[in-house]
């Protein structure tokens, strides 16, 4: 992970994630067209969210990913499966910008976003859900959510600090404090608002993960492991609100080890091994694919 972006949101706020509505007067209409014209002109066909092309990741000789293409439609609860030591999680790291690929290209939405910093990645759309670190689990619930990145922005700073512009911060942190509530409530969470985040249970915790990426209203959220020692109580919650999201437009790209979750709530499976991808398709067919149950007899499941 040494070569994990810093930027900081003070280098990344001109122009990334600003709201429109701040300095729209600076902005040259006629810029701000051409740009839109140009933004559009390099989109991938319709519907397709994330792609990743000859995506490659080495450790000193361990070739982690090794060549990695692949598309993520809209809409869509995506699986991304195999073996220990797949290359998995790495594949995840160089989409959001923790590490930077060796070589390969990722789109999202057309744009080419490889190399950029996490922050500039998640202002785009693009986030990942973050393990609850040990710093927040002393604060509250609501504390988390507010504090969710890309829920509260590096300009409500600059803007504090700016004559006349403090009114636009208390009505941003408003804003703020209302989409936590309605996030909390929807994941059945409010009554919890006020407890420490260190004293929810496991499954709380993912469902205030998944809740806490929410904040940044992306478009697309990518999930390592989500159902990780949840009850099935809450797998099942969590996994019905995943089904809403996704009905709602969000997409969503999912590693998960519980193999029964992955077939029957993911539609297409992707199936890496050894760095690369061996198949993508319907649990139906990955069920039956020979290469796939060959990988996984190999390895440590
Ligand atoms: P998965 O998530 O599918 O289990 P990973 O992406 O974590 O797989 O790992 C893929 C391979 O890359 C493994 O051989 C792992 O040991 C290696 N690897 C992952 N991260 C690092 C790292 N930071 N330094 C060295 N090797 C790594
Ligand atoms: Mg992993």
């Amino acid at each position: 992970m040494s070569d994990t972006n810093t930027n900081t949101d003070a280098e990344s706020v001109p122009g990334n994630g600003f709201p429109a509505d701040i300095d729209a007067s600076e902005i040259d209409v006629g810029e701000r067209a051409e740009s839109a014209v140009e933004r559009n002109a390099k989109r991938t066909p319709r519907g397709l969210v994330l792609r990743v092309q000859d995506l490659q990741k080495t450790f000193g000789g361990i070739r982690a990913v090794d060549g990695v293409s692949f598309a993520v439609e809209e809409g869509t609860l995506t699986g991304l499966i195999g073996p220990n030591g797949a290359g998995k999680s790495t594949t995840f790291n160089c989409i959001t910008g923790a590490l930077t690929p060796t070589n390969g290209i990722v789109y999202f939405n057309g744009e080419e976003v490889t190399g950029q910093s996490p922050h500039e990645i998640a202002n785009r759309g693009l986030i990942r859900t973050f393990q609850i670190a040990r710093e927040l689990e002393e604060m509250t619930v609501l504390e988390n959510m507010m504090l969710a990145p890309g829920g509260q922005s590096g300009e409500s700073l600059i803007r504090a600090v700016t004559p006349g512009l403090r009114a636009d911060v208390v009505r941003q942190e408003r804003a703020i404090r209302d989409r936590a509530w309605e996030l909390l409530e929807r994941f059945e969470l409010d009554h919890l608002a006020g407890e420490y985040a260190g004293s929810l249970s496991g499954g709380q915790r993912k469902l205030l993960e998944l809740a806490r990426a929410l904040m940044a209203d992306p478009e697309m959220i990518l999930l390592d492991e989500p159902l990780a020692g949840v009850n099935p109580t809450l797998e099942t919650k969590l996994l019905e609100r995943l089904h809403e999201l996704c009905a709602s437009g969000y997409t969503f790209l999912l590693v998960e080890h519980d193999m029964d979750v992955i077939m029957n709530h993911c539609d297409p499976i992707i199936v890496m091994h050894q760095g690369s991808i061996l198949t993508v398709g319907s649990s139906e067919e990955i069920r039956v694919d020979e290469q796939v149950i060959e990988a996984y007899l190999g390895a440590d499941i």
